[in-house]
């Protein structure tokens, strides 16, 4: 595709793809690619496999976006984008036939494990729950017969910021015959490209990073098999878990910037975490990027970038204090109290404030999604929130 490499045919770095992918660039063409509002298309006779039928089954307004998603998760197939990252995550998670064993994180994305366990208690799934940073718990999981059907990873998970050695499992996934479903959501295409570690399918909430002004639900999936990619495509389609054209429009406007987002993101990130991890006013500080953390080493190994998501629970008298929690939630003023992450704007919560929140998350532990705003001021409001 002409968009993906310069005319002498050196492909283009993540940071280009996601200004360039997916857009028009012929001559009297615009810039932007348009939005399409309709809900059908002139269109008679049989439909022959690229036609326009109807806008559930495909719109031009989704196609430079799952273009886009593509080229950032390296994939030749266009990715299939969805009406939130659940949706998407119901996609792929339809990919186990019934009875199928699906071996996915303790703690993960709160509502992907709430989906996985109402799918386990009506039967039509076995949940095999593990801590994913422990690669002898997986490996030996990977290996149980009956062989399971799916895989499911994040990392690192959200939110305890869990660090799994993604390329030697997804490794022995596939030499076990077992699918494999990254959640991308953290690391970002920019981070991690998970299909070239060895996943089957890549899901997103693009919700989060990807389109990252925090003003609209997306998801997405990439994979470069072109027999999951029809299973996926045929699912949405008569699910009709569809994104409509603005919402399709803002992501990709959204993805422009996003190296540029997450690189500031990352870099007042790594600023946080340091000076939390010295402050006797935070214990059990979670962020990849530190080198003290447990995933520091692997992280280093697999991922081009240590995100823009930590933790850590305020302490009184050096124990983790959900009274500190709640006041740093309560106090601050810059930062915005609220659930979500990946936006400009700094974002904090304490998870387990969510009746669904995996009981694995301590109770004090507040999550922060780091912005683009000026590191000082995020440490100043967050050290005045910690109080005395
Ligand atoms: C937010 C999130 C989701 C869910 O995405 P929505 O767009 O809110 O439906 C899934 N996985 C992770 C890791 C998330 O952070």
């Amino acid at each position: 595709m002409k968009a993906l490499r310069s005319p002498d045919g050196t492909p283009y770095a993540p940071a280009t793809l996601a200004v360039t992918a997916g857009r028009p660039h012929g001559q009297n063409q615009p810039v932007n690619s348009p939005i399409t509002l309709t809900s059908t298309f002139h269109h008679a006779g049989t439909a022959q496999p690229g036609d326009s039928v109807y806008a559930r089954f495909s719109n031009p307004s989704w196609d430079p976006l799952e273009a886009t998603l593509a080229a950032l998760e390296g994939a030749e197939l266009p990715g299939l984008v969805y009406g939130s990252g659940m949706a998407a995550i119901a996609a792929a998670l339809s990919l186990v036939p019934d009875g199928g064993t699906v071996i996915a994180p303790r703690a993960c994305y709160n509502t992907t494990l709430t989906l996985m366990q109402q799918q386990e208690a009506k039967g039509r799934v076995r949940l095999v729950l593990l801590d994913v940073s422990d690669s002898d718990a997986v490996l030996a999981a990977l290996a149980a017969s009956p062989a399971p059907a799916l895989f499911w990873l994040e990392s690192p998970t959200n939110p305890l910021l869990e660090v799994a050695d993604v390329p030697a499992l997804l490794t022995a996934a596939r030499a076990a015959g077992v699918t494999t479903v990254v959640d991308n959501t953290f690391a970002t295409p920019l981070g991690m490209n998970p299909l070239a570690l060895g996943a089957d399918v890549v899901v997103h909430s693009m919700t989060k990073f990807l389109a990252g002004h925090s003003d609209v639900i997306m998801g997405g999936i990439v994979t470069d098999s072109p027999e999951l990619r029809a299973t996926l495509h045929g699912y949405r389609t008569v699910h009709g878990a569809i994104s409509g054209g603005l919402d399709s429009y803002l992501a990709l406007r959204g993805v422009r910037t996003l190296a540029l987002r997450f690189e500031r993101g990352c870099a007042n990130a790594a600023v946080l975490a340091e000076r939390l991890a010295a402050d006797p006013r935070a214990c059990n500080v979670r962020y990849p990027g530190l080198e003290t953390d447990p995933g520091h080493a692997r992280a280093a190994q697999h991922m081009r970038a240590f995100g823009a998501v930590l933790a850590f629970e305020p302490a009184r008298a050096g124990q983790p204090s959900v009274e500190r929690a709640e006041q740093v939630s309560a106090s601050v003023a810059l930062w915005t109290p609220a659930t979500s992450l990946g936006g400009v704007e700094s974002i904090l919560e304490r998870r387990r404030r969510h009746a669904n929140e995996p009981l694995a998350v301590p109770e004090a532990l507040v999550r922060l999604s780091v912005g683009i705003e000026d590191v000082e001021d995020l440490w100043r409001d967050l050290d005045r929130a910690l109080g005395s």
